[in-house]
């Protein structure tokens, strides 16, 4: 019997306090069709309510000294680590990603604790000599106020602990607009905050639609910065209306990944991991692989072995460990895979394998769908340039090393690369001229670790990155400071 949620009905988390709203709607397991819990709509006078709570409580936390905050961060992480199992069986409950994946997500979050919670005795700022006598100068992060944060489904946990650990780290506080679709994990992830003593307001979990409650983040004028990851619709218009705002904002987006199979590759380890970057989470990843970009001499083999392989990927309740694809979130993303294998078929690639819905016996009341293998694709096919964020990958044939390069880098997104090769001069070649925020060698496109910069180039973001130090850069300040103790005025540029 798998872990249950012991309640039916969430609450929002504001100020220490659980707060119920009105107005709910259900969630439902996208492997069984069963609901699982109510997640409340919140209006705007909620997020009034949290911000403003925010507000307060963020002017004492900016005071604790960071190795302090630290300390709750670390407790944070134990905690994480204590309810490891059930937070993993709680999420693919929710998002329907296999077990085994889902204790991996979570790890995420239990190093993100620890590795950011470093920090606290770090946070470095920069001292440098001044160019006049009898004065000092330095630079330090400071931090912004109050942070908003909006997460997707995909990852409920791990990306929210990429954006909310370095934000509390810092001295900020945190207003978090989870996914409708994936809220058990915010209300696990308050309970944590709240167990490990972080005061009342540090953060604030406010559930409810992204055009509403989103929206209400994005134009709050006491937000002073938004960490948004999702689709690129969504972010582009937060990203103009926090231009218009002049409010600083994070975006991690879409990607159209590949893997590059050179002639020289080991096939056997290229296959196994094209099949965990395309099919794992269900082809639902940002960094998931949708192309795989073939040297023609080896083309037809990896079309075999990949078939071959794909006979054992069993589908099914990723509660079920033997189980390799999970359900896809719901019907409406069945739907848009449903479309994209007509596109591909229209375009003129040949489907292999897959291409279809699993709707009968025990995939009856949930939403399934069929790993899916094109061949002969070209780089111009819309399956081949769209993010489609279900198992389907298209292989396409390339003469050159060269060519691949340019068919890897001739998409609007850049989020992460592949390639395999045992040529090292093409390693190198390869990490220099992918154009993505991050390049594999030798395995799959997916595999992040969480003390690296997370994100990409292009259509897939803004130039920020989640995790890594680099996260410290979204929620601070770079401050100045001179102390002149000269007694007397001293001009910069001119008395020198
Ligand atoms: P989404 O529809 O854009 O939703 C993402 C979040 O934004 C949800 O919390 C959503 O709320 C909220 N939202 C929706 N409309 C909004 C608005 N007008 N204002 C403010 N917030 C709004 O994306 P998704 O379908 O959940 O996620 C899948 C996408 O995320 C894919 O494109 C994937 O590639 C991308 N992703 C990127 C990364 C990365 O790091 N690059 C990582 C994971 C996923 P509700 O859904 O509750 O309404």
């Amino acid at each position: 019997m798998a872990i249950q949620l012991e309640t039916r009905k969430l609450a929002n988390f504001i100020n220490g306090e659980w707060v119920e709203v009105s107005e709910s709607t259900g969630v439902t397991n996208p492997a069984t069709g069963e609901e699982i819990v109510q997640v409340p709509l919140s209006n705007t006078s909620d997020v009034e309510k949290a911000v403003q709570v925010a507000k307060e409580a963020q002017k004492e936390w900016a005071l604790v000294p960071a190795p302090q905050r630290a300390e709750v961060l670390y407790r944070v992480g134990y905690l994480l680590k204590e309810r490891k199992e059930r937070l993993s069986q709680l999420l693919t409950q929710e998002n329907g990603k296999v077990i085994e994946e889902a204790r991996g997500e979570v790890q995420e979050g239990i190093d993100m604790a620890f590795y950011i919670a470093g920090e606290g005795r770090r946070l470095f700022g920069q001292t440098t000599p001044a160019e006049l006598k009898n004065k000092f100068a330095m630079s330090q992060r400071a931090p912004v106020g109050v942070v908003g944060i909006i997460t997707p489904w995909n990852f409920p946990i791990a990306i929210a602990t990429w954006k909310s650990f370095p934000a509390i780290i810092a001295g900020n506080a945190v207003v978090w607009k989870p996914a409708t679709e994936t809220p058990i994990m915010a209300y696990e992830l308050a309970k944590i905050f709240e167990v490990a003593g972080l005061p009342k307001g540090v953060i604030n979990v406010v559930f409810g639609s992204g055009s509403t409650v989103g929206d209400a983040f994005v134009h709050h004028t006491d937000i002073r910065v938004i960490s948004f990851t999702g689709s690129n619709d969504t972010g582009r218009n937060i990203a103009a209306a926090c231009g218009k705002q002049l409010k600083k904002v994070s975006l991690e987006m879409g990607g159209k990944n590949a893997v590059i199979v050179m002639d020289d590759a080991d096939l056997e380890l290229a296959v196994e991991a094209i099949l965990w970057s395309a099919f794992g989470t269900s082809g639902q990843r940002c960094t998931a692989c949708s192309r795989v970009i073939v040297h023609e001499a080896v083309k037809e083999t990896l079309e075999e072995r990949l078939l071959a392989a794909m006979e054992y990927l069993t589908i099914g309740n990723g509660l079920n460990e033997s189980i390799k694809v999970g359900p896809i979130i719901n019907k409406a993303g069945i739907d848009k895979i449903k479309s994209y294998i007509e596109i591909g078929k229209n375009e003129g690639a040949k489907l292999l394998a897959g291409g279809y819905e699993l709707t009968e016996g025990e995939y009856r009341q949930g939403n399934y769908f069929a790993p899916t293998l094109f061949t002969d694709a070209t780089a111009d096919m819309r399956i081949a340039q769209e993010e489609i964020f279900g198992p389907v990958v298209s292989l396409i044939p390339v003469k050159s090393f060269e060519e691949a390069i340019e068919v890897n880098n001739g998409v609007e997104y850049g989020l992460s690369s592949s390639i395999f090769t045992n040529d090292v001069n093409r390693v190198f070649k390869a990490q220099r001229d992918l154009d993505t925020g991050i390049v594999y060698v030798n395995a799959g496109t997916t595999g992040a670790e969480i003390h690296l910069p997370f994100g990409g180039t292009k259509g897939t973001g803004n130039g920020h990155r989640d995790s890594g130090v680099q996260a410290l850069d979204v929620f601070t300040e770079w401050k100045a400071v001179y102390v002149d103790y000269s007694g007397t005025l001293q001009r910069a540029q001119i008395d020198v």
